[in-house]
């Protein structure tokens, strides 16, 4: 079993959480949602202990996406998000909010991903779970064998994603959590793109909005 381990770096003014999946056997790294500025992840991806093989979006909004285009031009590793994310958010200025908080951006996914899929990459298995809601292509990313899930927007340390923005829907994300996410096992730990971790049996009990 390869030796996996999880950073989190947060970036941005909104406190966004990029977290970082390394293999240490080999060096190799993804990093989910790289916002805010390029310029320290890319420093960070220079050193030889942290061999960037490619950038796992959980959802196209701008506080996740600001480094993406940067990251992909300087190693040039693919892109990946789900298949309803590409098509709704990431390529939408008006829908991914970068119009609203920074400048216009459009990004298109290398790769899309499908509910269920099992990603194998850089010795690690990752199962991507579609969860709708705070974006209709939300995808949080399991990683079994190190009983870890990275959330995204979706789940938060006794909260959850905001719904207003385009394409959210509050009855479907609080589904989306009670049938996707709350039947991993409760030692799970939940990694979210905003605030503390958590774990699913926390949430379970604690966690108001869900029910
Ligand atoms: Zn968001």
């Amino acid at each position: 079993m390869a030796e996996l381990e999880i950073f989190r770096k947060t970036v941005g003014y909104l406190g966004t959480n990029c977290y970082i999946l390394v293999n240490h056997d080999t060096g190799e790294c993804v990093v989910f949602d790289p916002g805010g500025d390029a310029q320290e992840l890319k420093e960070l991806f220079q050193a030889p202990n942290f061999k960037l093989r490619g950038i796992l979006l959980t959802h196209g909004h701008f506080d996740h996406i600001g480094a993406v285009r940067e990251l992909k031009d300087a190693f040039g590793v693919p892109v990946y998000a789900s298949v309803e994310e590409d098509r709704q958010v990431l390529g939408n200025p008006e829908v991914n909010l970068t119009t609203m908080f920074r400048h216009a951006m459009s990004l298109h996914a290398d790769e899309t991903l499908r509910d269920g899929q099992e990603l194998e990459i850089i010795g690690a298995r990752i199962t991507c779970i579609l969860t709708p809601g705070h974006t209709a292509g939300g995808m949080c990313y399991y990683i079994e064998e190190m009983q870890s899930l990275i959330a995204g927007d979706t789940l938060f340390c006794e909260s959850v994603g905001r719904t207003d923005f385009p394409t959210g829907d509050a009855g479907v994300l609080v589904r989306s959590i009670r049938e996707k996410l709350y039947v991993l096992p409760d030692e799970t730990k939940v990694f979210p793109g905003h605030m503390d971790s958590t774990t699913i049996g926390w949430e379970k009990q604690h966690n108001m909005l869900v029910g």
